[in-house]
């Protein structure tokens, strides 16, 4: 068999991760390797392609429905070993406070290829700009230029995208009407779209994750901040110049602590992950006994949301009360959403929502608490089936869908 002496493992690394994640039965771990087995329930034919494959054929286990229910498997490749020559591709990013991810996004929605950063938005937003434009100019030269089709980001808001502006996101803090669609442009001769995050993760789960099947749903991240994305009769809800759907600032308590944006008792101040390694640290210092001061090595500095959810499930009561707290806390919000919108389905997505039942166990109980009766069980809570890749498919399909290419 040949195999291109260049040939970008990475990219096929990454391609069978996200067949993986549809759900498209396939052999191979993580990481190709000699050896592996067929998962159970492929057919023989799919079996032996998806061995080819790991094995390291240059190409792309494929798989379309056929009529009767039957299913084809089958490869295709190409010279430069990213698809076939003549598949459009999208440069797609997700830019956050933290980090930020750039992909090669194919019209199947495989991420041929994918890095992460750190976007370190203290160095000022001229410098963190030109990084990203490196990492896309890096992340494009990983296939034939002339397929890339159009670079697509999002980010957080408040933006304007019909401008393609940052406008002051507080998880950018010192960002102020920052012109990225006009950048991107200047340094690429190529469409470019700047969308909100929450908005293309709430886009992302809708076509391809948990909303898939539902045409009215609710998409929250909670991580650093919280945000939010509305779909209403498959259509994606849009502001009349901002974004809409700034769902993390929703009031649910008026004497509430401080928000990041300014604001006072906003679910972002009460449920995110910042505010659940705040929650923590107030009750450590007043002396509460808990095992997350060893977890944290008695520096309350290290405490995060993430060693919270680690000790809740540890079985630790500070900790548990804690992300009981911040659930229900989210739960309050949500509670207004659903009678707001009666969506079909609440999404949550983000870093936090790894914590699962202990975020989510709580928001369930908020709404058979507090909402109307008729809503109570109609509204189902799920997790996101994307995680940190919602954003990125999200805008792509947002991107292909706009180049009239949709799929
Ligand atoms: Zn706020």
């Amino acid at each position: 068999m040949y195999i291109p002496p260049n040939w970008p493992w990475p990219i096929l690394r990454s391609s069978v991760w996200t067949m993986r994640a549809k759900r498209i039965s396939f052999t191979g771990g993580p990481f190709p390797r000699r050896g592996s087995r067929p998962l159970a329930g492929m057919s023989t034919a799919g079996s032996m392609l998806g061995t080819a494959v790991s094995w390291g054929w240059p190409g792309f286990l494929c798989k379309k429905k056929l009529s009767g229910g039957r299913s084809l498997c089958f490869l295709e490749s190409s010279q430069d070993g990213v698809g076939p020559m003549d598949d459009p591709l999208i440069v797609a990013a997700d830019l956050g406070g933290t980090s930020f991810r750039v992909a090669l996004v194919d019209r199947r929605m495989n991420i041929l290829a994918r890095s992460a950063h750190f976007t370190r938005p203290q160095e000022g937003a001229s410098r963190a700009v030109e990084r990203i434009i490196e990492s896309i100019r890096q992340t494009a030269s990983r296939s034939s230029l002339e397929r890339v089709k159009g670079i697509a980001v999002a980010t957080a808001g408040p933006l304007d995208p019909s401008r393609g502006m940052i406008l002051s996101p507080p998880s950018l803090p010192t960002w102020r009407h920052v012109p990225l669609k006009d950048l991107l442009r200047d340094a690429f001769p190529l469409p470019v779209w700047v969308e909100h995050d929450a908005d293309m993760a709430a886009l992302g789960e809708y076509r391809f994750g948990s909303g898939r099947g539902f045409d009215r749903l609710i998409y929250l991240t909670v991580s650093t901040g919280i945000g939010g994305g509305v779909i209403l009769d498959g259509k994606l809800l849009r502001g009349a110049k901002v974004s809409a759907a700034e769902l993390g600032h929703i009031v649910i308590d008026p004497n509430g602590p401080p928000c990041n944006c300014g604001g006072k008792g906003h679910v972002e101040a009460m449920a995110s992950g910042t505010a659940i390694a705040r929650m923590a640290r107030e009750r450590l210092a007043r002396g509460e006994r808990s095992s997350l001061r060893e977890r944290c090595g008695d520096d309350l500095g290290k405490v995060t949301a993430q060693l919270v959810a680690e000790g809740a499930r540890a079985g630790d009561t500070l900790a548990r009360e804690v992300m009981r707290e911040a659930g229900t806390n989210l739960g309050l919000a949500v509670v207004s959403l659903i009678h707001i919108f009666d969506p079909d389905v609440v999404i949550i997505g983000g870093g936090v929502s790894n914590a699962g039942e202990l975020l989510l166990g709580p928001v369930r109980e908020v709404i058979a608490e507090r909402a109307m009766e008729d809503f109570r069980d109609r509204a189902r809570v799920v997790q996101s089936a994307l995680g940190d890749n919602s954003g990125i498919l999200g805008v792509a399909a947002f991107a292909f869908e706009e180049l009239g290419l949709g799929c």
